[in-house]
């Protein structure tokens, strides 16, 4: 069969941004193709230890010792487990230079990280548009909530997004299916705080997983979440989205959808006579062979640091710099989320209440710092994920003796554990190139990472312990300790920036439907567009900007300015 390398859109990566591309192009009748480096993984199919026993796992879950020595940076990630490891790029094959420490997690397989997240999706709201304006970083935001508003929801119903309506100006509602419940020392946490702190809220996670099926998820194929916790082995129900699970197979049923799988673009091509991309070059992963395929539109959705790195190669005599950087900012004004605060407690009551069931979800604490005014030492603030649980008290002794404790376990008091989800400020001094000589197996030049944190960052975590051993002692919880993991930027695997949105060509890069300012026919709709970091769970918000250029691309492209 003759290969078609004629399109009219090309889309880049195929996680969580790039499937919401292939489906609105497609879905729109834009004959389509999706390039994804990795591997094919189709759903169900290709989710080998979904119904595995712990007794069927070769190591019980655990990685081998040459599986962590090879793997040094992706070992930290909680979820790089015996069950879930095929999901993630290794460190060996895929090498990064890190001139400051810099953990980056990678899932590089049709669907990216959509099959190995944690599905929490919370909406950006106006406080996060308008907080590099208000507190004078980075730049302003080139819309705002109004603009995303009605995208969110167009996501969410077609995602199934699970929560409750809180009724909170710092995060606003969404279209939500029934939320989960609360644990009864999440309640009991949520009434203290709520009576103490009028500004301050413990609520049920909102997260991607569908608690009552609406027939356009029963037309996806996927139903209601069986509360299994081992979503990240994939989920042969589909309740929770992944691009594998609803996008993908939803844009292919269009018949306007190819995809190629194990193609690493290199590169993106550009005209100098029109000004315009044409298409792209790559490399296939087993044969190294280069094709190049055309269209007239390109969306770049390669996850944040990966979409940085094809701009910044894809160079040309109009752009020696990379794609798009006349201004030198390409790579440059990266920000993350400070992960760094951990508090734990124990709490001795409630003891009549024997257990907390398997639910995929946790609790969560909206930013309550700084919000309506500037009120600590330090900008911005962070949100807190928590979650409250009676565990089991671990097996004891020896032979007879452990052999009771396990025919007779026993429970052990209520924990409760938070994290902190702190917003970083982007800066210039935070920032990706690639490196001069040294390049991978398929000819691309490496990234070089060079991101730390900074003395807001230390403020902040400083702040986040005292307000949580504060709140945990109002609670009535002991044994409360505080612990900086001192983990490096990235683990948090919320990387945004380096290609970001603004009003001014000369001070970002894309404008308001994250279309390059000097480029019209590419758009970037991953994290690498975000001007600042927010302190919610981003993805969410990168489906709502995706959604929203493409239906732009489609109106403009109607309209013949594009
Ligand atoms: C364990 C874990 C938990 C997480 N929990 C949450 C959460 O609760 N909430 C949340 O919002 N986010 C969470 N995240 C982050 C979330 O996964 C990412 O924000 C999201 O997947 C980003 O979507 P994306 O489309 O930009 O990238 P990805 O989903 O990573 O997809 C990018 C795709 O592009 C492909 N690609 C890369 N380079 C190229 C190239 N050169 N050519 C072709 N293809 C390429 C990759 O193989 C990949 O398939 C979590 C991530 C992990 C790993
Ligand atoms: S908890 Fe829900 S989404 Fe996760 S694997 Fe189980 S059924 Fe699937």
């Amino acid at each position: 069969m003759k290969e078609n390398y004629q399109y009219d859109a090309i889309v880049i990566g195929s996680g969580i941004s790039g499937g919401w591309a292939a489906k609105e192009l497609s879905e729109k009748g834009l004959k389509t193709l999706v390039l994804e480096r990795g591997r094919d993984v189709q759903h169900v199919r290709d989710y080998p230890t979904t119904n595995l026993e712990p007794w069927e796992l070769e190591h019980r879950g655990a990685l081998t010792y040459e599986e962590l020595k090879e793997n040094p940076v992706v070992s930290k990630c909680y979820a790089f487990k015996e069950d879930a490891k095929h999901f993630f790029a290794g460190d060996k094959e895929h090498p990064y230079h890190q001139e400051q420490p810099f953990d980056w997690i990678r899932g590089y397989q049709l669907g990216g990280k959509s099959l190995i997240w944690a599905r929490q999706t919370q909406r950006w709201s106006n406080f996060d548009f308008e907080g590099p304006l208000r507190d004078r970083f980075a730049v302003d935001w080139p819309i705002r909530y109004e603009d995303l508003a009605p995208w969110y929801s167009y996501v969410e119903k077609f995602a199934g997004i699970s929560g409750n309506r809180d009724g909170l100006a710092t995060l606003p509602d969404g279209d939500f299916l029934p939320p989960m419940e609360m644990s009864c020392v999440e309640k009991h946490f949520q009434k203290v705080v709520s009576k103490k702190y009028k500004d301050r809220h413990v609520i049920i996670g909102r997260c991607a997983h569908i608690t009552e099926a609406q027939p356009v998820h029963l037309q996806q194929g996927r139903v209601n979440c069986q509360y299994r916790n081992l979503c990240r082995r994939g989920c042969l129900f589909g309740g929770y989205f992944s691009s594998n699970a609803a996008t993908l197979p939803w844009a292919l049923k269009t018949g306007n959808l190819s995809i190629r799988t194990q193609s690493i673009v290199e590169s993106i091509l550009y005209d100098t006579k029109t000004g315009r991309s044409t298409g792209v070059r790559v490399i296939d992963a087993v044969t190294n062979a280069a094709t190049e395929y055309f269209a007239r539109i390109i969306f770049v959705n390669a996850s944040t640091l990966a979409t940085n790195q094809i701009l910044l190669n894809s160079k040309s005599s109009r752009f020696p710099q990379g794609l798009g950087n006349d201004n030198g900012l390409l790579g440059k004004y990266l920000a993350f989320h400070n992960y760094r605060g951990k508090a734990e407690a124990t709490y001795n009551g409630l003891l009549q209440y024997t257990t907390n069931g398997r639910r995929p979800n946790g609790a969560y604490i909206p930013r309550f710092r700084n919000v309506h005014r500037q009120e600590t030492g330090f900008l911005r603030g962070y949100a807190v994920a928590l979650g409250g649980w009676r565990p089991l008290v671990e097996p004891q002794g020896w032979g007879g003796e452990l052999r009771q404790t396990l025919e007779h376990p026993k429970e052990a008091v209520w924990k409760i554990s938070a994290g902190m989800m702190g917003e970083t400020i982007p800066k210039e001094s935070n920032y990706v190139s690639l490196h001069a000589d040294e390049k991978d197996q398929w000819g691309i030049p490496l990234l070089k990472i060079h991101v730390q944190y900074d003395d807001n960052d230390e403020k902040m975590l400083r702040d986040y312990f005292e307000q949580m051993k504060e709140m945990f002692d109002e609670a009535g919880f002991s044994d409360i300790t505080v612990t900086d993991t001192r983990q490096a930027p990235g683990l948090d695997i919320h990387e945004m920036g380096g290609v970001r949105m603004g009003n001014d060509p000369a001070t970002s890069l894309l404008n308001r439907y994250n279309q390059l300012h000097t480029c019209k026919n590419v758009f970037v709709t991953d994290g690498a567009c975000m001007t600042s970091t927010g302190t919610q769970n981003p993805s969410l918000t990168y489906m709502a900007l995706t959604a929203r250029a493409c239906d732009y691309v489609i109106r403009a492209m109607k309209n013949g300015s594009l």
